[in-house]
This record gives structure tokens, C-alpha cells and sequence, in this order.
């Protein structure tokens, strides 16, 4: 497991528009290293469909609906961790992040909507990835590279039933040892 470990806190979720990116928040994080996500909504279709890609492509990434975001936040603190709020108003990725490395665990929260303000003063991080408005998908995704260097392209998933070997060109999964040319 890469270090620090990471998890998701994922609050403002409104399941009737918000479904695809938090979805996505949940996927791009588990690509990315992080060992999974808390989910401050009720959406179990949400937490079902994360939970399916992580059945069939491996490793252990969870996906844990309905947590209350506050109670998440202190159990995280309680037990150690650190928490890191994903804001275009925090301090900047590239200062910040050597000092998040040298962290045992952090709870990288992602918001939706507009964020409670005591967010900001419950985390202990406020980190910007450049100080403009754009995405929790892409703050999650560059956020998580910057922490683990690129190590985290290097990850394998245990005990997938579909791997995705590398192509040049066309699709190749290899499922249950057998390999399948252009089926995926
Ligand atoms: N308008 C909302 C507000 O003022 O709180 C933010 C909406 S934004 C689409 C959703 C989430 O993306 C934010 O809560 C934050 O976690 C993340 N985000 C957006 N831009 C960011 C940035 N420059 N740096 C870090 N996170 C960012």
C-alpha cells in the first residue's frame, strides 16, 4: 500500500445530479491510490456501481454510503488521521505537499455543492491545486499524483477477475487466465 494511505470523504452529494461525478471521484481515486471513499449521502446505486468495478477489476477500494460528513471527519481525527479539504481558496498543492507525505494516514475531503464553512476550520489542510474553480475529479486526480509521485501508476490490484493489458492498438483483458482479444 502506498503511503500515506488515503481516503475520500465525499460531501454536497445531490443524487439527483451528482451521481456521475461522485462516482467518478470514487473510480479516478481508486486508480489513483487511495483505499477508498466515504460517502456524507444516501446513494447506494452510487456505492453499488463502485463497488462493482472494484469487485471485477481487484484490490480492496470500499465505498461506504451514508456517513455523517462531521461524525466521519472526527472518528478519521480520533484515530490518528489527518484531513486534507480539497479548496481553490486553501494554500498551494506544491507547498504543502511535502509535509502531507510525511502523514501516516489523511481523509481527502471533495465537495459538490458549496462547503459548510467549518470545514475549513476542521481541516488540517486547506490545499488548492492552483487557486482557480474547476473539478473535484481533476483536484482528486492531480492532488493524489503530487502525493505519491507517480508510484501510483505502478499499482497492481490483487485478485481481479479483469485485468486490461497494455495495447498499442484495440482492447486486451486477459479474464480468469484466458486472454480476449477485443472483447472489452
Ligand atoms: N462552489 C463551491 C464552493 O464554493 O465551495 C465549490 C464547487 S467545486 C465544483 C466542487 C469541489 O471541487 C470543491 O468543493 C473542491 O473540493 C474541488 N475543487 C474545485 N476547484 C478546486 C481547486 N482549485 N483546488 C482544490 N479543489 C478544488
Amino acid at each position: 500500500m502506498l503511503k500515506p494511505e488515503s481516503y475520500i470523504l465525499r460531501i454536497g452529494h445531490r443524487p439527483e445530479r451528482d451521481q456521475r461525478v461522485t462516482t467518478h471521484v470514487g473510480l479516478s481515486s481508486r486508480a489513483l491510490g487511495a483505499s477508498g471513499m466515504y460517502l456524507a449521502a444516501d446513494d447506494q446505486k452510487v456505492a453499488d456501481s463502485i463497488a462493482d468495478v472494484a469487485h471485477r477489476f481487484g484490490g480492496t477500494y470500499f465505498c461506504e454510503n451514508n456517513v455523517k460528513w462531521k461524525s466521519c471527519i472526527n472518528t478519521f481525527k480520533r484515530n490518528g488521521g489527518k484531513v486534507v479539504h480539497l479548496t481553490m481558496y486553501g494554500l498551494r498543492l506544491q507547498d504543502v505537499i511535502p509535509k502531507i507525505r510525511t502523514e501516516e494516514k489523511i481523509l481527502v475531503v471533495v465537495g459538490a455543492e458549496k462547503v459548510p464553512g467549518d470545514m475549513y476550520e476542521l481541516a488540517d489542510y486547506n490545499v488548492a491545486v492552483a487557486n482557480q474553480p474547476h473539478s473535484e475529479i481533476s483536484a482528486l486526480a492531480l492532488f493524489l499524483d503530487h502525493l505519491y509521485e507517480g508510484a501510483e501508476l505502478e499499482l497492481t490490484f490483487p485478485d481481479a477477475e479483469l485485468e486490461v493489458l497494455p495495447t498499442a492498438i484495440g482492447k486486451t483483458t486477459v479474464k480468469h487466465d484466458e486472454h480476449h482479444g477485443d472483447e472489452a
